[in-house]
């Protein structure tokens, strides 16, 4: 069963038709309510992109909805494109409380901050997180694959040759596949229906079958999640 583990599927639900398993992402409060209606397995969170604009009492909204939720997430840090360095960080250190407060884990992204979030997800005691389309530096990757954390190999793997690396040196254990969707990036529609492509490359890449890679990241979602993530009952899957 192919798997997204990152989908922001409140901007096109049409997307749960593509594969079986998704693992939807919210930017804010207001997306976090949509996808606790429309998805599976729903994360709820405050994107870094839009912590400029939420406020404390969203974020008291949002503490109300974690009892639905299957993970907390898009959340981190960006210091390539966020100004508000201090807010960021402190939204983000409420939702690495709530990680452990609540036992849910993180769907994070971590542009340009990738070891100053690998060092905070040992700070606050978090169990499980998952970086999302990994993209910092080579040698980190055995620190977090060392700390049982996730690294998100994205369908950007047909045109990012820093990504290709990325790949080679991240165990199988340590991989879950997702697009982003929907996305528009360099040329590239990304959306789940190239789980099946990114899957291909990856056995390729690492020597081994197609059937072996989709459930060696289904193991994976089920640690990353603490439990078996849902899968979509009536999809066409075309
Ligand atoms: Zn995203």
């Amino acid at each position: 069963m192919y798997l997204d583990a990152h989908v922001h599927l409140h901007e096109d639900p049409s997307m749960k038709n593509e594969i079986p398993i998704i693992i939807a992402v919210s930017d804010d409060l207001e997306s976090s309510k949509k996808t606790l209606e429309i998805a599976d397995n729903p994360c709820v969170g405050i994107h870094p992109w839009q912590v400029e604009e939420a406020s404390e009492e969203d974020l008291k909204e949002l503490e109300r909805l974690l009892e639905e939720a299957s993970c907390i997430g898009e959340v981190g840090l960006d210091h390539r494109y966020v100004k508000d360095k201090e807010k960021q960080l402190k939204f983000f250190e409420k939702f690495l409380t709530w990680s452990k407060e609540y036992d849910l884990p993180l769907n994070i992204h971590a542009l340009d901050a990738w070891r100053e979030v690998f060092e905070l997800l040992l700070k606050y005691d978090v169990k499980r997180a998952y970086f999302h389309w990994y993209n910092g530096p080579l040698d980190l990757i055995e620190e977090i694959v060392g700390q049982g954390y996730f690294i998100g190999i994205n369908a950007a793997l047909r045109i990012q040759k820093k990504h290709a690396k990325v790949l080679e040196r991240t165990p199988l254990k340590a991989i879950l596949t997702e697009s982003d969707g929907p996305y528009r990036y360099r040329g590239l529609n990304l959306r789940p229906k190239e789980i099946p492509w990114l899957v291909r490359k990856i056995a390729e890449v690492k020597g081994t079958s197609e059937e072996n890679v989709v459930e060696e990241v289904y193991k994976n979602s089920v640690r990353w999640l603490g439990k078996l993530p849902k899968r979509n009952l009536n999809g066409a899957f075309s």
